[in-house]
């Protein structure tokens, strides 16, 4: 049994700013998560702070070597369960570790929903995303494809518009709030609805998406806009229910309504961005960090 104070499930960008913070507290942290499967691996960073240009990755590597300056220890492993313990919280792993700490920070991240079509896997960081707001700016005079039925769908349809030569949003039925629905209703996107994507075409690059109604659409990006699901379950055996959008609800101090329990990053909502998840993380790593050191008081 490894003990320590605090454990902060999942490294990617939150886990490990909440790492960065809490060890300076000087308490003890304990981080586990596969750094391969963080969001930013895939990701290149054109609008984060002081951050002209640089691969997630580059970004990563530096705040876990930074994290373990601090003191935090890092275990590559996957979380297969959680329960709270004696003065605590007991956490398994899939390598069968069982790390007990005073506090828990959530740092999950999402996985966004996919379309599962041949070519989306392939081409995805090559014209596929899913995320509108951190790559739309790849995309300047090119044309693009949305696929979503709903609100976010729309949203990504409405920035696109401001960079791309064309918008054809895709949606098998229309859900979006009516007054986005209003505004999508401008050129240069085309609404085109009761069809879904069957393939997405190219080699090394996207170079066009095929409709299962048979029409083909020349287009050098196709964003996926079709929500995402958090890792509620391993909330959800702490007692923290997700929202309605599947979200993590926390107050200013990254607390979640469990004490003891604290969540930050892509798990507690959108935006999903970098910026939002290292200041979140911020937040609960130093809000842990002084929780456990109440207890030590
Ligand atoms: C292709 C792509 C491009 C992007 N581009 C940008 C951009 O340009 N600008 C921007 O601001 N943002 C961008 N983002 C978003 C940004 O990467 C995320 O907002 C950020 O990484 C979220 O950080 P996080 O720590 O919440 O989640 P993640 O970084 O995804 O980390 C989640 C961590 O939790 C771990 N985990 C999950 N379940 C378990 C478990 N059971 N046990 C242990 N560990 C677990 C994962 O393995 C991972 O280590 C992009 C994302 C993608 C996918």
């Amino acid at each position: 049994m490894i003990e320590t104070d605090i454990i902060i499930i999942g490294c990617g960008a939150a886990g490990v700013q909440a790492a960065i913070h809490a060890a300076r507290k000087k308490v003890r942290v304990v981080v586990i998560g596969k750094s391969d499967n963080s969001a930013l691996i895939k990701a290149h960073i054109e609008n984060y702070f002081g951050v002209v240009s640089a691969t997630g990755q580059e970004l990563l590597n530096m705040g876990i070597k930074q994290a373990e300056v601090f003191g935090a220890t890092f275990y590559s492993e996957e979380v297969i369960g959680i329960e709270g313990a004696d003065g605590g919280f007991l956490v398994k792993t899939d390598s069968l570790k069982e790390i007990l700490g005073k506090a828990v920070v959530l740092a999950m991240g999402i996985s966004r929903n996919k379309l599962n079509v041949d070519g989306e896997e392939a081409l995805h960081g090559f014209g596929v995303s899913y995320c509108a707001n951190c790559d739309a700016g790849f995309f300047k005079k090119k044309p693009v494809a949305v696929v979503g039925d709903g609100s976010a769908a729309a949203v990504a349809a409405l920035l696109l518009k401001d960079y791309a030569s064309k918008v054809y949003w895709i949606a098998e039925s229309l859900r979006a709030s009516p007054e986005l629905l209003k505004n999508a209703k401008v050129t240069p996107i085309e609404i085109l609805t009761g069809t879904k994507p069957a393939r997405i075409i190219g080699d090394k690059t996207v170079k066009a998406i095929e409709l299962k109604d048979g029409r083909k659409l020349e287009v050098d990006g196709v964003f996926i806009e079709m929500g995402a699901k958090g890792a509620a379950e391993l909330a959800m055996e702490l007692g923290v229910l997700p929202n309605e959008n599947g979200s993590l609800s926390v107050d200013r101090n990254c607390r979640t309504e469990v004490e003891g329990v604290f969540a930050c990053g892509d798990i507690t909502g959108q935006p999903w961005q970098l910026a939002k998840a290292v200041g979140e993380g911020c937040v609960a790593g130093l809000s842990a960090a002084s929780y456990v050191r109440r207890e030590k008081e």
